[in-house]
C-alpha cells in the first residue's frame, strides 16, 4: 500500500479514510515528500491543542513544506480531494478552505464571462 506523506503516528483529529483508495489518486509525488515520517507530530493536530502551540506547530510544519520539491502536487492533492485535515502543500486546512472557496469564485466569474461573450457574439 502507498504511504502517504506525513502519515501521522498518533493521529487525535484525522479520520482512517484520508488514505487515498488507489495509487493513482495519490500520485507518485508522494515518494519525495519530506513529511514522509512525520516524527515530530506537526502536521496533524493532537486533541485538545492549545491556540499557541498550533500556530506554533503549523509554523514548523509549512517550513518543512517550504523545503519540499512536491509541494505544488501535494497542495493540489489536497484542494482536490479535499483534504480536511492538518497542513498540506504548506496550507492549514483553514487556508485551503479559503483557497477553494477563491477558486469557486473564479470559476463562476469565468463561466459568467464566458456566457456574457457568446450572448454578444449572438446579438
Ligand atoms: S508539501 Fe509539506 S505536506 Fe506536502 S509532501 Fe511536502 S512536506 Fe509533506
Amino acid at each position: 500500500m502507498l504511504q502517504l506523506p506525513h502519515q501521522p503516528l498518533q493521529v487525535a483529529a484525522v479520520p482512517p479514510q484520508r488514505a487515498p483508495a488507489r495509487e493513482d489518486e495519490a500520485g507518485p509525488w508522494h515518494a519525495e515528500a519530506v513529511c514522509r515520517r512525520d516524527e515530530a507530530g506537526l502536521f496533524f493536530a493532537p486533541s485538545k491543542e492549545p491556540t499557541a502551540a498550533r500556530l506554533a506547530r503549523e509554523a514548523a510544519a509549512k517550513r518543512v513544506c517550504g523545503r519540499c520539491p512536491v509541494m505544488v502536487e501535494c497542495r493540489e492533492h489536497a484542494l482536490l480531494q479535499p483534504e480536511p485535515y492538518g497542513v498540506w502543500g504548506g496550507l492549514t486546512a483553514a487556508e485551503r478552505r479559503v483557497a477553494l472557496a477563491r477558486r469557486r469564485r473564479r470559476e463562476v466569474e469565468l463561466r459568467k464571462a464566458s456566457a456574457t461573450d457568446r450572448i454578444a457574439q449572438a446579438g
